[in-house]
């Protein structure tokens, strides 16, 4: 069995698992450690964390991003990322961690899933470019590695339901790596990063966008898409990347009504 070995030390480089790596580990109330991964940690949320998380907490995606996030840069990127805002204690504790564990757990975001792996794509570390391996966050508190229970990668996402999260996520994950790939010089437009974050972060401002501006005209949006989007949280967020990847990379079906371009003077071509 390959079970890689001594993964809890803190300070070895990072070991990089695909999915059918195996390793030790069991979290349970009674670690010592239990809630300590929960204060002073990075986590990156994706489109489908926002969801989730905004409606648990019946906020619009606005105000969940004005309470409880904070805007990043992702490394090598120009892409704006949004981490889970912490609070001001001692222990930079995040907001939804209590003495008896994690008030949100059904909703928790992806990286609290993954964690104690963390996932490449969705990193700050250097040479995160490939997507599709997975890495220890190697934290040296954390003690659940010194339990006996082995998961490969596979069962541990399976059991995590990352697998799923991963699935919804996959298109913007894509749209991330793929911009790390870019060369130095080659910058997005202010106007694309704003979209960019609008459709990830912040779809009810989205669907405002698309059904309150020329959008609909502008892409010629059939009626039973529009019906779809407008009552469909996970089928806007699915249009919204479809769209994005159109403007970042011109790829895709996405088609512009160039009449209607012409008449409001709008660029069909052009920079990023
Ligand atoms: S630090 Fe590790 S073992 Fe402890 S609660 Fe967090 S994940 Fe579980
Ligand atoms: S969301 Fe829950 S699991 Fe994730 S860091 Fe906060 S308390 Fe821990």
């Amino acid at each position: 069995m390959n079970i890689i070995e001594d993964n809890n030390k803190a300070g070895i480089e990072p070991v990089r698992l695909g999915l059918d790596n195996r390793f030790k580990f069991k979290c349970h109330k009674n670690v010592k450690c239990f809630t300590r991964c929960c204060r002073g940690i990075n986590i990156v949320l994706t489109p489908y964390d926002i969801i989730k998380l905004k409606n648990r907490l019946q906020l619009s995606s606005e105000e969940f991003l004005a309470i409880y996030t904070e805007p990043q840069l992702l490394e090598k990127t120009d892409l704006p990322i949004i981490t889970l805002k912490l609070l001001d204690d001692d222990q930079k504790s995040c907001p939804f961690v209590r003495d008896d564990g994690c008030i949100i757990y059904e909703d928790r975001p992806t990286t609290c899933r993954y964690y104690p792996l963390g996932v490449a794509s969705l990193s700050h570390k250097e040479g995160a470019d490939e997507s599709g391996f997975y890495f220890f966050v190697n934290e040296p508190h954390c003690l659940g590695f010194e339990e006996d229970q082995v998961w490969t990668v596979r069962e541990w996402r399976e059991d995590q339901g990352v697998d799923v999260r991963d699935e919804m996520n996959a298109e913007w994950t894509d749209l991330v790596v793929r911009k790390r790939s870019f060369p130095p010089n080659v910058k997005l437009t202010e106007q694309s990063k704003k979209m960019f974050f609008l459709v990830s972060y912040n779809l009810d401002k989205f669907r405002e966008f698309v059904f309150e501006s020329s959008f609909i005209k502008l892409y010629t949006v059939d009626s039973k898409t529009q019906e779809t989007i407008k009552n469909d949280e996970l089928a806007l967020l699915k249009f919204g990347l479809k769209w994005l990847k159109w403007l970042l990379f011109k790829e895709g079906d996405f088609k512009i009504n160039e009449a209607e371009a012409a008449k409001r003077g709008q660029k069909t071509q052009g920079d990023r």
